[in-house]
C-alpha cells in the first residue's frame, strides 16, 4: 500500500527582509525520530520562535513548519514508484500479496516462465 511520507521536517523563518533570513532547523543526531514526533518537535520550535516574535510585531516575518514529502511502501519503507495505489511492483512479499496479475509479473526467483 502507498502511503505518503514526510521526511527533513524543519522550520524555515522568512523574515521580512529577503536580504537577512535564518534557518532553525531539527537534526537528527539520535537515530530517527517518527513523523509524528518530528512535526510535534517542529511546530514546539515554531511557537517559541513566534511567541518571541510578538514582541516586535512589525518585524515579523512568517514562521512554517514544512517537510518533504514522497511516496513509500508502507511495509518496507521502499520508494513507491507505480502508478498503482495498492501494487508497487513486488518491492517486498507483502506487496507482492496486492500484485493484480500474480501470474504474469514480475517474474521472481524460482519461477518459471
Ligand atoms: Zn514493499
Amino acid at each position: 500500500m502507498r502511503v505518503m511520507k514526510h521526511r527533513n521536517f524543519r522550520v524555515i523563518v522568512w523574515p521580512r527582509n529577503p536580504s537577512d533570513f535564518g534557518i532553525a532547523s531539527v537534526g537528527n543526531l539520535a537515530g530517527p525520530r517518527s513523523e509524528a514526533e518530528e512535526r510535534r518537535i517542529c511546530e514546539k520550535i515554531a511557537r517559541k520562535i513566534n511567541r518571541h516574535l510578538s514582541f516586535s510585531e512589525d518585524d515579523r516575518g512568517d514562521v512554517r513548519v514544512v517537510s518533504d514529502a514522497a511516496p513509500e511502501c508502507s511495509n518496507c519503507n521502499s520508494k513507491w514508484t507505480e502508478k498503482s495505489e495498492t501494487y508497487n511492483g513486488g518491492c517486498c512479499a507483502e506487496d507482492e500479496k496486492a500484485n493484480p496479475n500474480p501470474d504474469t509479473e514480475p517474474d521472481g526467483p524460482g519461477r518459471v516462465a
